[in-house]
């Protein structure tokens, strides 16, 4: 759809990599204007160097990206790391680790962007959340944690700022085949064959494509969802809806 995101302004946070990196593709081809945040430099859009886990690199580099852009409409809400294991296997430090990135690293960004959305009258966040936060995936109990957090805090944030005109939406993709899943199938021991075996597992046979979850965020941004608030959109080749667990 080209043309729905002509004069907005976006800030997508881990935009330079895999899904993130399709998100600013996407909204770009819309005519959007798109500051990247993440600790690496984005191919393909602007980038403030950023570490979603501090305060004070959080609020600089919004700032920057807001002066550059010259106001803000939409935060996307993207970057976010892994972690494999049940509640034996991760120590304390390691969910306060995984939880300052997956769900303060929205928090904090929420926070300095709100005011700066406040002025905007197309104004949305798109939370990058998980299949992971409604289907009980196994050895993923801090990272299924980190994204229930993530769908509770759309929500009460749909709320809160409902009558500001601040729309705030999530998706929830499946396993999508980004360089976040690559670095994980390369450990095995025959990479290859664990793919084959990922992709059978996947309700419609395959891995998402990072597009596609872009596609979903690139309409939850847009106007022609203005009345959409408070809502996780599934990308995850019906998994959810089917009740579906990976065996
Ligand atoms: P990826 O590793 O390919 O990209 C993640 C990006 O986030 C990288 O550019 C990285 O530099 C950046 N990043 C990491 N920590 C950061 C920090 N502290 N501050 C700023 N930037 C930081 O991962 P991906 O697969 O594209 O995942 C993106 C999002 O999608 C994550 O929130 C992830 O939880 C979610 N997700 C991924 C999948 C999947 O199967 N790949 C499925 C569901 C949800």
């Amino acid at each position: 759809m080209p043309g729905t995101h002509e004069g907005l302004r976006a800030v997508v946070t881990g935009g330079a990599s895999g899904i993130g990196a399709a998100i600013v593709a996407a909204l770009q081809e819309r005519g959007a204007t798109v500051v990247v945040l993440d600790l690496q430099p984005s191919p393909s859009a602007p980038s403030v160097t950023c570490d979603v886990s501090s305060d004070e690199s959080v609020r600089a580099a919004v700032a920057a990206a807001v002066d550059q852009l010259g106001g803000l409409d939409v935060l996307v809400n993207n970057a976010g790391i892994g972690a494999q294991g049940t509640v034996e296997d991760n120590p304390d430090d390691e969910w306060r680790r995984v939880y300052e990135v997956n769900v303060l690293g929205a928090v904090r960004l929420s926070r300095a962007c709100l005011p700066h959305l406040r002025a905007s009258t197309a104004a949305s966040i798109v939370n990058t959340c998980s299949i992971a936060a409604t289907a009980g995936l196994p050895q993923r109990a801090l990272y299924s944690a980190t994204k229930g957090a993530i769908a509770a805090l759309t929500r009460a944030m749909a709320a809160d700022h409902l009558r500001e005109g601040i729309r705030v939406n999530a998706v929830n993709p499946g396993t999508a085949d980004t360089p976040w899943v690559a670095r994980l199938l390369s450990t095995a021991a025959d990479p290859e064959a664990e793919r084959a075996a990922l992709e059978a597992r996947q309700p419609h046979g395959r891995l998402v494509a990072p597009e596609e979850v872009a596609e979903a965020v690139a309409y939850l941004s847009s106007p022609s969802a203005r009345s959409t608030t408070g809502v996780d959109l599934a990308v995850d080749g019906g998994m959810q809806a089917l009740r579906l667990r990976p065996a």
